[in-house]
């Protein structure tokens, strides 16, 4: 049965959406969208479910995932509806929803809550950290307070809390989604096909490059390393060579001094394409590039600069390594790192960092939906 919720665009604006209610309905969004297929209006579609209050259908469609946030229908939009804000403000609602504690819902909603709920994990972090030096005095006097093994399992519950609160995420997206899918239809894409193509996208950009062609994009014409794609693709791909590089190095324990160990090559190089690819996106941010890039949300921006923290402070580390110097500023700089790096991974479930699970598996049900 289809239940309107009358409150349903009260709540998305909370999330960041503007005024999509002031849309009527022209359809030049979805003329100028390269994602807009031949029987999706995409993305006007998206936005009338919206201005419904059609809660249920926005949640298990696929769509708001297909968008990449490059920004053309908000420039052409006559009302100044802002779509592509609309869209990126359904995957936080969307996000929050999936995942069932609640606290992604308050980081999203409230920028005070996500500054308290960041600094509380930063500061539990570093004193976790303390801990892993049991000799060091902020480390004894931490344990006079709270025995080792409390602290030690407290890590552990937060860390299952993240990773169970994800699985619990993805799975709900996907009954959703498997609830919406055309029963009667066949699929002309396989399974593996269609996992297939998720990893082929995540490898090329190739829709995200659509968007960068388009005729009337802000983008077209510009080298490609400056591109919206490349950017995305630098700081994907940056950030997985680097979780590859500290696995590698956790595991076969490189020394840490070489930087011409193969792990520290790989990570040298990650690190080097996350800093490009987040100065970019930060930069296109600051410098308000296109009406896209005005408007950006407090999760966003914490997001990128914690990527981009986390890659100048390796750096720092690694080169003090090498040149054997250790100070009390390095030190810093070395909890500086881990906390942060740690919160990215700690928050990943309730964060915006969520999209790198939740968009591959909406375009493997995308592809799946090929009929
Ligand atoms: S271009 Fe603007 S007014 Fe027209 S359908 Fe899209 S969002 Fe609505
Ligand atoms: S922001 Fe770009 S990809 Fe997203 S709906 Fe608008 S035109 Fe399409």
């Amino acid at each position: 049965m289809t239940k309107i919720d009358p409150h349903f665009a009260d709540e998305l604006k909370k999330y960041g959406a503007k005024d999509f209610d002031a849309c009527f309905n022209c359809g030049n969004c979805s003329a100028v969208c390269s994602h807009s297929e031949k029987n999706v209006s995409f993305p006007r579609l998206t936005v009338r479910l919206g201005v419904l209050g059609l809660k249920k259908e926005i949640l298990s469609s696929v769509e708001p995932w297909l968008c990449y946030s490059c920004g053309d229908c908000t420039e052409t939009c006559p009302r100044q509806a802002g779509p592509g804000q609309y869209l990126a403000a359904v995957r936080r609602y969307a996000i929050s929803e999936y995942e069932p504690t609640g606290l992604t819902k308050l980081m999203f909603k409230s920028p005070p809550a996500f500054v308290a709920v960041t600094m509380l994990v930063a500061v539990f972090l570093g004193f976790f950290l303390f801990t892993l030096k049991p000799e060091h005095e902020v480390a004894r006097w931490i344990f006079n307070w709270l025995p080792y093994e409390v602290i030690h399992n407290m890590g552990l519950v937060i860390f299952s809390f993240t990773g169970l609160s994800m699985v619990w995420g993805v799975l709900s997206m996907s009954i959703r989604f498997n609830r919406n899918r055309k029963k009667d239809a066949k699929s002309t894409v396989g399974f593996f096909k269609a996992l297939w193509m998720v990893l082929s996208e995540a490898g090329t950009m190739d829709r995200y490059k659509d968007c960068d062609a388009e005729e009337d994009s802000h983008w077209r014409g510009i080298a490609w390393y400056k591109q919206p794609w490349f950017v995305h693709w630098s700081i994907m791909w940056g950030f997985i060579g680097l979780l590859a590089a500290t696995s590698i190095d956790f595991m076969f324990k490189d020394p840490a001094s070489n930087i011409l160990y193969p792990s520290r090559i790989l990570g040298t190089m990650a690190g080097l394409l996350m800093i490009f690819g987040t100065s970019q996106a930060i930069n296109y941010r600051w410098e308000k590039v296109t009406l896209i890039y005005s408007e950006t949300s407090p999760a966003d921006w914490t997001f990128l600069w914690f990527l981009w923290i986390a890659g100048i402070t390796g750096f720092w580390l690694e080169v003090s390594v090498a040149f054997g110097a250790n100070n009390i500023i390095n030190q810093f700089v070395l909890l500086a790192h881990t906390v942060i790096s740690m919160e990215l991974v700690l928050l990943f479930a309730f964060s915006k960092f969520a999209h790198a699970f939740y968009r591959p598996l909406a375009l493997f049900f995308h592809y799946r939906n090929q009929v």
